[in-house]
């Protein structure tokens, strides 16, 4: 069952119309949500997230906090099951073509759910490889904005490589991955670059930060360059239904030992436990 504009329904019997602006402009934004034995994790964090979104595009949010969560509740609730990440999908609605925003239009909301499959033992165990591209998206890539044609032209170079993921460099510095949040280790400290127009402000990466500060693992949040990127001893990338995993090449080059490091096994560890006591509330 899916959510489609106040209804409950099987996703056969849901239909947008053409002229709707998410399809003709990609005039919207969204959220994943992962859900482990039916409890939405950091729920709060991703409606803020949407909430900023939503405030980035100039588009009421269509529902109050406790809609969004009876709804999500429902949604889950029909979707029984294992785990399952929610997909949330809202645009400025439908309206005859015209780029600026029309009046009096109701927003499209859509929310589906999906199994979700997080990377195996194995993955953990081996890492990934990744490669680098130039980051040419626009400028708010704050915003989880539905128009992802250069994430998906990005992440689809990772593809053609057979490896897991682009990361990406603007003005010679890291920003973030196609579809992910990446840190480095380097002389033992982990570092992450700050949150702004650059990056998707990731909610795993919230997570990450503050596992690493209730934990003392030295930290540092700032700028990192590509020449740092490339001599990192470790290289992790984060997110919502990856969770998080090292990349042990990059650009066929070895990081470090080629194998997943000690801040890498520390992190997860912490990851973990973080969500086994969430799900055991
Ligand atoms: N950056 C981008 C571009 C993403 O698409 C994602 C999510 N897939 C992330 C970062 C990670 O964000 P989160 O941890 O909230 O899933």
């Amino acid at each position: 069952m899916i959510y489609l504009n106040g209804k409950f329904l099987p996703i056969e019997q849901a239909y947008i119309p053409v002229l709707d602006r998410g399809f003709i402009f990609g005039d919207g934004v969204y959220e994943v949500i992962p859900v482990y034995s039916c409890l939405p994790f950091r729920l709060d964090e991703h409606l803020a997230r949407l909430q900023h979104s939503l405030d980035g595009i100039r588009l009421a949010n269509p529902y109050t906090v406790s809609h969004w969560r009876s709804l999500i509740e429902s949604l889950v609730a029909q979707n029984e099951g294992g785990d399952q990440y929610l997909y949330l999908h809202i645009t400025r609605g439908t309206a005859r073509r015209d780029h600026a925003f029309p009046a009096g239009v109701e927003p499209t909301v859509f929310m589906m759910s999906t199994p979700l499959a997080i990377p195996g033992q194995e993955l953990l165990t081996t890492g990934v490889a990744a490669i680098t591209a130039q980051d040419n998206r626009w400028g708010r890539c704050d915003i989880k904005a539905i128009s992802l044609l250069p994430n998906v032209l990005l992440r689809q170079l990772a593809v053609d490589a057979c490896t897991m993921e682009t990361i990406l460099l603007r003005d010679g510095l890291l920003t973030e991955g196609a579809a992910s949040n990446i840190f480095i280790v380097r002389n033992d400290v982990l570092l992450a670059p700050p949150k702004d127009h650059r990056m998707l402000p990731g909610i795993t990466y919230d997570l990450i930060l503050e596992l690493a500060a209730a934990n003392a693992i030295t930290h540092e949040i700032r700028d990192i360059s590509e020449y740092e990127l490339r001599t990192a001893k470790e290289i992790m990338l984060t997110s919502s239904t990856k969770e998080i995993l090292p990349i042990v090449r990059l650009d066929g080059q070895p990081v470090g030992s080629a194998l997943p490091g000690a801040v890498f096994r520390q992190l997860n560890e912490l990851y973990q436990n973080y969500k086994a006591t969430v799900m055991r509330g």
